[in-house]
């Protein structure tokens, strides 16, 4: 059963629209498509973010508000990135939006990176890891639509990501849209480092 109370706090298509930092922000990012707004709704237990068929739909920042068991922090859904069909220009846009968030001072505690398993890291995955790198941000990697390798399979690949170098603060979560167990294991995960970041200070 899933313990967070949650609410969308706000919709930003722009940098004047982002509201006020005043709760850490654990960011979700990912490429369209992923099985962000899935994994979204499923660690919120609730249909709160829009899951879609056809990739590329979102274009807003997302706040989502969170009390976890006294703990106050926002989820904050990024659009998604590497839709094939977007044109430059699109892609400009995304850009100067996520530049526009984390580069406006925020109090951003970690990103939630989500890949998914099928494919494991690809270029444009690569390129946001290397620009996070850079900002000095702290990632935990979420793999996502685990379902759809054969159980057999699945230890084998996870082990073939963790070789090729991914970085994550907690192991990486593997994840098959909505499976109580490991919703219930992905929210101690997050809140594990949020209290850790706190005794350090770091929020
Ligand atoms: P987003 O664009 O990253 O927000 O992706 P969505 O959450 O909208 O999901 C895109 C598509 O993938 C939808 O058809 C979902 O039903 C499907 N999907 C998402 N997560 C999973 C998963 O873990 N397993 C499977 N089999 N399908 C998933």
């Amino acid at each position: 059963m899933c313990a967070w109370k949650s609410e969308l706090y706000c919709t930003a298509f722009n940098k004047q629209q982002l509201p006020p930092s005043n709760r850490p922000e654990i960011v979700f990012v990912g490429r369209s498509n992923v099985g962000k707004s899935t994994l979204i709704n499923a660690l919120l237990a609730r249909k709160i973010a829009k899951v879609s068929s056809s990739p590329g739909k979102t274009r807003s920042i997302n706040f989502y508000n969170v009390e976890a068991e006294g703990r106050l922090f926002s989820l904050v859904d990024i659009p998604g990135y590497g839709y094939a069909a977007r044109g430059h220009g699109e892609r400009q846009a995304w850009w100067k939006l996520i530049d526009d968030y984390f580069g406006s001072g925020r109090n951003i505690s970690f990103v939630v990176h989500l890949i998914d398993f099928r494919h494991g890291p690809l270029p444009n995955d690569c390129d946001l890891t290397k620009w996070l790198d850079v900002k000095g941000l702290l990632r935990l990697v979420v793999f996502t639509k685990g379902d759809k390798i054969s159980p057999g399979r699945r230890n084998g690949l996870y082990q073939q990501y963790m070789r090729s170098g991914i970085v994550s603060v907690l192991p990486p979560f593997v994840t098959s849209g909505v499976d109580d167990q490991e919703m219930e294991a992905l929210r101690r995960g997050i809140t594990e480092i949020l209290d850790e970041l706190g005794r350090m200070g770091d929020i």
